[in-house]
């Protein structure tokens, strides 16, 4: 018998979403606890509790934290009996931030929504960029983002991937973005995240073309070949290209 059901949504890297309502729903009619990994989107864009998940759970280095300076996660929750349990192992296992790291938090959190809304609208136009031009040129072969509308060359799943990452959308999320004119079904798609990730047409060079098209020697070649973009562990953060590592 199950005993708890964990989902992450977006998923890293493919930006899959899973329903979280339908989720919930599932794991109310088991008694079973629906645990929400929230980290490619934050709690600015999408609060799990709201859809009916019992704890959310993150990584604060990424997005919370957004200067690269600090390592923690987060558990979140609105059951006291949960909160009572973890706040037990908190204290009995020690594994808790310090109080220099729940200063960088707390700063972190103050530009969170700012931050999440610049992320989202750079990741839309990327998104874009890629459909709108990688894809007619042969470069791109499929791009990933949960909120991109592919118009007239959209298929039935991805456009219940779109719809349900609208629904994903806080309400608070929902508002900035349709005062900045984006819709469930603007053309283009709506910003809803700043993660994107695409799959590189590995045809398109000579000496790939007889070899598996699982070949990762393209995307090698291109990740090289970034100058503004460097190979990381983490998102969430910026790094001008001065100070390249
Ligand atoms: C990176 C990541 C984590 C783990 O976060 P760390 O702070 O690096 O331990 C968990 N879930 C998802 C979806 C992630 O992308």
């Amino acid at each position: 018998m199950s005993q708890l059901i964990w989902a992450e949504t977006p998923t890293n890297p493919m930006l899959s979403l899973v329903p979280i309502r339908l989720l919930a729903s599932i794991a109310q009619r088991r008694n079973i606890p629906l645990v929400i990994d929230n980290t490619f989107s934050s709690t600015y864009l999408t609060q799990p509790l709201l859809q009916g998940a019992t704890v959310v759970v993150g990584s604060s280095t990424k997005y919370v934290g957004g200067h690269s300076d600090v390592l923690g996660g987060y558990l979140v929750t609105a059951t006291p009996s949960l909160l009572t349990k973890f706040r037990f192992l908190q204290n009995a296992h020690g594994a808790v931030p310090s109080p220099f790291d729940s200063w960088l938090l707390i700063r972190s959190l103050k530009t969170l929504a700012l931050r999440i809304r610049q992320h989202s609208l750079n990741g839309l136009a990327i998104a874009r960029w890629l459909q709108e031009t990688g894809i007619p040129s042969g470069l791109v072969r499929k791009v990933n983002y949960p909120g991109l509308n592919r118009g007239s060359s959209e298929t039935r799943s991805q456009r219940r991937e779109r719809e349900l990452a609208w629904s994903h959308l806080t309400p608070h999320a929902k508002k900035y973005f349709s005062q900045q004119g984006f819709s469930i079904d603007s053309e283009g798609g709506f910003p809803c995240g700043g993660m994107v990730s695409f799959h590189i047409n590995s045809s398109i060079d000579d000496q790939d073309r007889l070899q598996d098209p699982s070949s990762t020697q393209t995307s090698e070649k291109f990740l090289e070949g970034l100058e503004l973009f460097a190979l990381a562990e983490s998102l969430g953060s910026f790094l001008p290209s001065s100070s390249r590592l």
